[in-house]
């Protein structure tokens, strides 16, 4: 029998959307009568959706969307997978796609930085007044970036403009370049670096999807993995070589494994290899690790000895600091 092929869906629209509310509502029976899975979020502003389905179905999708005039040229990146990379469908109203929360908010259809192509990004980087600026959390540029590209020390995307502004010194007089996963986040970003008085600011088209499938750069200069967000977690970008700038939190060494901190209260994403999620019993922490709740001790039964052995044997190989 013929293996039934997937694939996941990453979209975005800024679009005048009237009642969200509604919108979300009718748009989540939609979803969910073509058996899709995934993530949608609807604002006024527009829609930003990642959905994965059978070919079939994503592609009635895509095609019932570019039927609404409100959605005729959105751009679909779409990637193969094995199945679905979501567990359940959800289409959630929002104030705003990505949460800036500016004070003074930037409209992408008025004030965006220069859209440069997967090309003229890669050409533009190598230039020596250029500093590219990673758009993203810092979890995301841990496990994979551009070569040289700036890590903003944000956990969220609502801080990144209060980054800029106390850091203007390194990117005063430059050609500032934007990326993001597929372009969203920059639209607005790039937009406000313009409005902060940037002059030379560009932005990937596309994202960090679209430059790692360009037939032209096939991802070159991109290190490490794409941090996506579904259950892949993890997706190559750069097709020439590949380059490993994950770090294990545990020890430093190489590492593009992450895993959710076992206590479901810290839930923490940390890169971590097989061994030593065994180890440290999943935990990030002492705390963690000891937690009554550590989903690792539960999963692999574990005996209030054996936990005991395990807190034993780090104490003695990392020294007595547990913290
Ligand atoms: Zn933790």
């Amino acid at each position: 029998m013929e293996k039934v092929k997937y694939q996941v869906l990453l979209y975005y629209n800024y679009v005048n959307i009237e009642d969200p509310e509604t919108f979300a509502k009718e748009h989540l029976t939609f979803c969910k009568e073509l058996e899709l899975k995934g993530r949608v979020l609807v604002a006024k502003e527009g829609i930003n959706g990642t959905v994965s389905g059978t070919v079939e179905q994503t592609n009635k999708y895509m095609e019932t969307m570019h039927n609404d005039p409100r959605f005729a040229d959105m751009v679909f990146k779409v990637d193969e997978a094995d199945g679905h990379t979501f567990k359940k469908m959800h289409v959630r109203p929002r104030p705003e796609l990505v949460t800036l929360r500016l004070e003074d908010d930037v409209n992408p259809k008025e004030t965006t930085g220069k859209y440069l192509s997967p090309r003229e990004f890669y050409e533009a980087m190598q230039d020596e007044n250029t500093v590219v600026l990673d758009a993203r959390n810092d979890y995301e540029y841990d496990l994979g970036h551009f070569r040289g590209a700036i890590r903003p020390d944000i956990e969220t995307f609502r801080d990144l403009p209060d980054w800029v502004k106390e850091n203007k010194d390194k990117l005063e007089g430059k050609k500032v370049l934007t990326y993001c996963t597929g372009g969203i986040r920059c639209e607005k970003f790039s937009g406000w670096l313009v409005k902060e008085g940037f002059e030379d600011v560009g932005q990937l088209h596309g994202g960090i999807v679209t430059y790692g499938k360009d037939p032209e750069v096939q991802g070159e200069l991109w290190d490490g993995q794409l941090y996506v967000f579904d259950e892949r977690i993890a997706v190559p970008v750069n097709r020439k070589e590949h380059v490993v700038v994950g770090k294990d939190y545990f020890d430093g060494e190489h590492c593009e494994r992450y895993v959710n901190c076992a206590n479901p209260e810290c839930n923490r994403q940390i890169l971590c290899s097989e061994e030593n999620e065994h180890k440290y019993m999943r935990g990030c922490s002492h705390e963690c690790r000891v937690s009554p709740r550590n989903l690792y001790i539960e999963e692999h039964n574990l005996s209030q000895e054996e936990i005991n052995e395990r807190l034993r044997r780090i104490e003695q190989e990392d020294g007595v600091k547990q913290s």
